[in-house]
């Protein structure tokens, strides 16, 4: 288990008296309302859940423009308050779930978009990233990738939190080919300064949970749009299903420049009512977007791979089936359609060691018992194809889920624990970077406090001590 202490309101602090000296900035100090603040989707995860479901913000700041946020940082620093940064709350390890209480500087209201360009798009931090596909489209643009939760997630929460999304298995993930073109953020001192971070720089705020600077504005590459066809193939034995998605995931782009490429165990899709009429029941499911001229070849790569193409829609049609976008059927949210009809479902992150190897995947499901539930994303990084289990977990108890954990770890696979609370969690390396920015921006340490575990131990050292030792474990 994390050790999380349980964090009640702040009772010591005059929080009226913060408020007030945070005019003309909008606070929210309903305690109903900023408890709902204080959560994210952490509670996908029952270790998760019982850990943070008691730890609660004690005011929340709405700031409408960077001087504002200058202004929440500034008292902060000078009160000497914990913050946690917010955009949407969509994370899934309670990254935005205040572990010391204090002040929740929520972004959504920031959020313009700046510019519109070839092959970028600059917009404050809290500009939703359905708002930012939407304004790119009818220029003829969209984002290399985005989030399926594109709905309610931010862009800032994005770059600070997320990693990968719809289009990573066509562009990569957002660490790698400039998907990061720019991020500014804001250092909590008694006067904010305002950093700029460009190319490969990025990388030093880039998923640091919000720890190191408080992002104003991010510019992202775009990519030319495509007229997308949504698409849902059947499969009667999963392991076909898998080798379809290794083949499309694989696949030259000129023959099928697909942007997103699931696959999805068909005890997970009858847990999709609203395929009910669309999909025959009991299939294994490919999920993908295909660009239109290119649905012969999809077509044909699924028949040759023992599939048959269900659902193949065009926005319209989408809309005419009112459906929901079939992203909605992959990455988190198949977790989330389960765990809308039972809460005892949960998940892990599992990184396949060879993708290729489609037998040591059948071979590792077959190890598994029956309450582990296969479905997995192709992305492709490093010019590879990379792919990641996320499967349906049927949770009995943590010695359960430990035991599961080593079944996959036994044969090579990688677990990248999503029921923990720390930005250095399993095989993720601290990241020294991160630490020594945080150092410089944010020297009090007041900036999402107890997510990182590491810095407690260095907090007292210099950035540039700090630096190094990310130079001494590289060598
Ligand atoms: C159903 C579901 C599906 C998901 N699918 C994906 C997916 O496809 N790809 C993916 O990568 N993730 C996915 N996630 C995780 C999450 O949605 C993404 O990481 C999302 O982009 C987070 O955006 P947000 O605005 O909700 O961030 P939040 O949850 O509000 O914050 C995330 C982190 O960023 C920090 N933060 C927020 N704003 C700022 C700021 N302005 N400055 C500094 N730090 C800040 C927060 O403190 C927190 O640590 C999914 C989650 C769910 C529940």
């Amino acid at each position: 288990m994390n050790d999380v202490p349980e964090k009640q309101h702040d009772t010591e602090r005059d929080w009226a008296a913060i408020a007030q000296s945070l005019a003309p900035v909008e606070v929210i100090d309903e305690p109903v309302l900023v408890k709902k603040r204080s959560r994210d989707f952490f509670w996908y995860s029952p270790i998760l859940n019982q850990e943070l479901r008691k730890c609660f913000g004690d005011l929340v700041a709405l700031p409408k423009t960077r001087q504002e946020l200058a202004q929440c940082l500034a008292v902060a620093y000078s009160e000497e308050i914990p913050v946690v940064l917010r955009g949407g709350g969509t994370g899934n390890y309670g990254q935005a779930v205040p572990l010391e209480g204090g002040l929740i500087i929520e972004t959504t209201a920031m959020n313009r978009i700046l510019e519109i360009g070839d092959g970028f798009v600059r917009a404050e931090a809290g500009a939703l990233m359905a708002d930012i596909n939407a304004a790119l489209q009818p220029e003829g643009w969209e984002m290399a990738m985005f989030p399926s939760t594109q709905d309610i997630a931010t862009v800032g929460g994005f770059v600070a939190g997320g990693s990968a999304g719809i289009g990573s298995v066509a562009n990569g993930p957002l660490r790698e080919n400039g998907n990061i073109i720019s991020i500014k953020a804001l250092s909590m001192e008694a006067e904010p300064v305002e950093h700029s971070f460009d190319g490969d720089d990025v990388l030093q705020i880039h998923h640091a949970w919000g720890l190191n600077g408080a992002i104003t504005e991010v510019t992202l590459r775009t990519v030319p749009t495509q007229d997308w066809i949504g698409c849902m193939a059947g499969f009667d034995d999963y392991a076909d299903c898998y080798r379809a998605g290794y083949a499309l995931a694989s696949a030259p782009d000129e023959d099928i420049a697909r942007k997103l490429c699931s696959t999805v165990d068909s005890r997970i899709c009858d847990y999709f009512p609203r395929l009910e009429n669309h999909v025959p029941k009991g299939k294994h499911l490919l999920v993908s977007l295909v660009p239109r001229d290119q649905l012969p070849a999809f077509r044909n790569l699924i028949e040759a791979h023992g599939g048959t193409v269900h659902l193949a829609m065009d926005e319209e049609e989408r809309t005419r089936l009112r459906l929901p976008h079939v992203f909605e059927f992959a990455y988190n949210h198949t977790t989330l359609q389960v765990l809308k009809s039972d809460r005892s479902a949960t998940y892990q992150q599992i990184g396949v060691p060879d993708p290729s190897d489609s037998d040591r995947v059948a071979a590792m499901r077959n190890k598994l018992g029956d309450d582990v539930w296969s479905h997995h994303e192709f992305t492709r990084a490093g010019g590879k194809v990379l792919t990641a289990d996320l499967p349906i977990i049927w949770f009995k108890n943590p010695e359960r889920l430990a035991e599961i954990n080593a079944t996959y770890e036994s044969d090579g696979f990688t677990v990248y624990d999503a029921h923990l609370n720390a930005i250095e969690g399993n095989h993720m390396q601290p990241d020294y970077r991160h630490l020594a920015w945080k150092k410089r921006l944010d020297p009090k340490g007041l900036l999402n406090p107890g997510k990182s575990r590491v810095w407690e131990k260095l907090r007292h050292l210099s950035p540039e001590e700090i630096e190094a030792m990310g130079h001494k474990n590289e060598t």
